[in-house]
């Protein structure tokens, strides 16, 4: 974070560089949409001067830039449980249930792999070494929760107000927040961020998929063993979890509709692919789920159509994982925006978008038009910020 803010410090002194940045606002002063640069024109009694609805990777940078430009800032942060009732602290994705949790699943899982590849390397080791997952789960929840607690006490150095509330818009400088017990805030701010990232997507022509089915969001905080997976999709998010779901010897199988890792290259995704069976991932390729039923010993009972075979085919899982995408977090009505501007064209790259007038930026998962890795949403934390405290933009 020195770093960052040294950075910015010497970016600013140097306007060359942020011409070659911001060319249109050095070729003349006007946005592209056509409207003055000038956005503030603000009230002056607003409560903060930053308000971040969402403290993931991308709104908790963006506060503490501006905290450190001498802004009064406020974050809000709400976890609306998955639908299995799973949440967490501050944080966000990456924190709670993406990248952090996900690296030490993979640290586990090659563990393993050292140890079998260990007595040819001269170790005394067992011939197998059964693997725990109760007390892995146990050691990554509480590190993530040493995450959460780190992010509250930078979030109190920095004196940035802590709300854990969910927030929806009221108007451009007013957020409505309610909290788990129903509690009620209004919070207002010259500038609003929205940072409130995605969440796991379920199928909707799928009987039992919610109901029975789990998301990356439960997976990385379940204390027992999934067992025998069936992960849909074939999403990084997918694979990645397979993975590991392997490595830990679970007889592990993705369904994949049409190819792996869409949007990659595919010789790239296929050498991952090969890999993984080589290992002993299962792939059912070619194939589309139709229902999951719950049996009495909890079992799942799984049907799915094989479109290369045209046949239907059965099969019985402890865990159905859901891996089939993400949907931004507004979409699904947990940010209500009902604000007279559209927020359609706001999907697309923050910085020149038409947005920076009215007040609010975009910061989500998807702000550039592609799905951002929590290190871009970091550099546009840092724009974001510059920008309107630093040029008063
Ligand atoms: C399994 C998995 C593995 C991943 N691995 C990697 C990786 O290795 N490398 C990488 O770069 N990226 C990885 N990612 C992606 C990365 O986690 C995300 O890009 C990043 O976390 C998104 O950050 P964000 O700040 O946009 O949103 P989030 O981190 O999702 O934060 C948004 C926050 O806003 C809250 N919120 C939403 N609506 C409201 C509201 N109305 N009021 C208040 N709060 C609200 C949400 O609950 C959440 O806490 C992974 C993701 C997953 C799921």
């Amino acid at each position: 974070m020195a770093a960052v803010t040294a950075a910015a410090a010497a970016a600013a002194t140097s306007p060359r560089s942020w011409r070659r940045l911001f060319r249109w606002r050095a070729l003349g002063a006007r946005a592209p949409c056509g409207l003055p640069c000038s956005t503030r024109g603000l009230s002056g009694v607003n409560e903060f001067d930053l308000l971040v609805i969402g403290g993931g990777s991308g709104g908790l940078a963006c506060a503490k830039e501006a905290a450190d430009l001498g802004k009064k800032v406020a974050v809000m942060d709400y976890v609306v449980p998955s639908p299995r009732g799973t949440s967490w602290g501050l944080g966000g994705t990456c924190v709670n249930v993406g990248c952090i949790p996900k690296k030490l699943m993979h640290h586990s899982a090659n563990l393993g792999h050292t140890l079998r590849d260990a007595p040819a390397y001269g170790w005394q080791v067992a011939p197998s070494v059964p693997h725990n997952w109760h007390q892995m789960a146990q050691g990554i929840q509480n590190y993530v929760k040493s995450l959460n607690w780190g992010h509250r006490v930078q979030l109190q150095e920095r004196k940035i107000k802590y709300f854990n509330i969910q927030g929806s818009f009221v108007n451009e400088h007013t957020v409505h927040g309610v909290d788990k017990s129903g509690k009620e805030t209004k919070v207002t701010a010259d500038h609003m961020v929205i940072a409130t990232g995605g969440r796991p997507r379920y199928p909707d022509d799928v009987e039992g998929a919610k109901e029975y089915g789990i998301s990356s969001d439960d997976l990385f905080w379940l204390k027992e063993s999934p067992g025998k997976t069936l992960v849909v999709g074939a999403s990084y998010v997918s694979l990645e979890c397979a993975g590991f779901l392997t490595g830990f010897g679970l007889d592990t199988t993705v369904m994949v509709r049409s190819i792996p890792l869409r949007g990659f290259d595919q010789q790239m995704a296929l050498l991952v692919t090969d890999h993984m069976e080589s290992q002993g991932t299962k792939f059912l390729k070619h194939c589309t789920m139709k229902k999951l039923e719950k049996l009495q010993n909890n079992q799942l009972k799984v049907y799915w159509n094989n479109h290369e075979e045209n046949k239907e085919c059965l099969d019985v899982f402890d865990t159905v994982l859901w891996a089939v995408g993400k949907c931004e977090t507004r979409r699904r009505g947990l940010a209500p925006l009902p604000l007279s501007f559209s927020f359609s064209g706001a999907t697309r790259w923050i910085l020149g978008s038409g947005f920076w007038v009215v007040a609010p930026w975009v910061l989500t998962d998807k702000a550039s038009g592609k799905v951002a890795s929590w290190s871009a949403l970091f550099s546009m934390a840092f724009f974001v910020v510059v920008r309107v405290f630093w040029y008063n933009e």
